[in-house]
């Protein structure tokens, strides 16, 4: 099994508002960001943040495991119903919190409490009673989906209705909608999937067993491929992207961990990626450019498949 994988993207979406986070009024306003161009120019543009990227990694393991083919993978109470263990999450952080759960079993009940991580204050009234907070770090990680540089994004502000039969009722709203060509990079420490961090001396440091652990990965891995499809947004029942993935690169190690890739949004970025890259590093590209010492793939299943048949 290979241990560290990365991910970078570029795909065009066009009208799509994975990104209105910020609500005023009857207004739903979109994101913008402010960052640099190549020269150091200060350009602002709609992005959406990594954490609406890895909530949307996360809702793909989901949909995989409740009604794909991965139904032996477990999930907790809390993750199932979109709550992940959190400070004061009645489903299933209070269970934890009272019963003192312990990481190994955390990870066993729940592949998103193992492979996303956690976060559980202890309640005040025990805090001193020797307690820390219990913390899982994220093995899958995310940078903000940001435009590729050089590219004009656009967006525009529709008026929807909210339809009634009393025209008095009627409410109109606002909501952005944006185009444009994006990128974003995301790493999975597949090594550390079952992993209890305290237990790295003595027997086998995972909590579970190696099958299980190879259908973690393969869930977390196949969650990308709906992540590509454009799977990344709240309003999919009216406002799926336009997608249209334009280059994709994956690497893969089965020694260590790899380093992030430098983002598609810059226009050197798989010559870039490549020198950046140790021995022993498998790196697989679909798209349009030639890149010379990697593995072009035909198609973008081409590269799940191969990083599937690598678990
Ligand atoms: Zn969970």
């Amino acid at each position: 099994m290979f241990k560290f994988v990365i991910f970078s993207v570029k795909t065009q979406l066009n009208v799509h508002d994975l990104n209105n986070e910020a609500v005023a009024g009857n207004v739903t306003d979109i994101r913008i960001m402010e960052f640099l161009d190549e020269d150091g120019k200060r350009l602002e543009a709609p992005a959406v943040s990594g954490r609406m990227l890895k909530h949307w990694h996360l809702e793909g393991m989901k949909h995989l495991i409740v009604n794909g083919s991965y139904t032996s993978v477990p999930l907790c109470a809390g993750c199932k119903v979109g709550e992940p263990i959190r400070p004061g999450n009645i489903a299933n952080g209070n269970l934890l919190q009272n019963s003192g759960i312990s990481e190994a079993d955390a990870i066993k009940n729940c592949v998103v409490c193992d492979s996303h991580g956690y976060l559980i204050a202890k309640p005040e009234a025990t805090a001193g009673e020797g307690g820390i907070s219990a913390r899982r770090t994220s093995r899958a990680m995310f940078s903000w989906l940001m435009p590729v540089l050089g590219i004009d994004t656009a967006s525009k502000q529709v008026i929807h209705n909210r339809v009634s039969s009393d025209p008095k009722t009627m409410m109109p709203f606002n909501k952005s909608y944006a185009s444009g060509i994006y990128a974003f990079v995301s790493a999975l420490d597949v090594d550390r999937i079952g992993l209890v961090e305290l237990n790295l001396v003595g027997t086998s440091p995972y909590a579970i067993n190696d099958n299980d652990r190879k259908e973690r990965v393969k869930v977390a891995i196949e969650a990308y491929r709906l992540m590509l499809s454009g799977q990344i947004g709240a309003s999919l029942s009216h406002a799926i992207p336009h997608q249209n993935p334009l280059e994709i690169l994956v690497a893969y190690s089965e020694t260590g961990p790899l380093p992030f890739p430098v983002s598609p949004m810059y226009s050197d970025y798989i010559s870039k990626t490549i020198g950046l890259m140790p021995k022993n590093t498998t790196i697989l590209y679909w798209g349009t450019e030639s890149p010379q010492g990697i593995t072009k793939k035909n198609t973008i299943d081409d590269i799940f498949t191969e990083l599937v048949s690598k678990v």
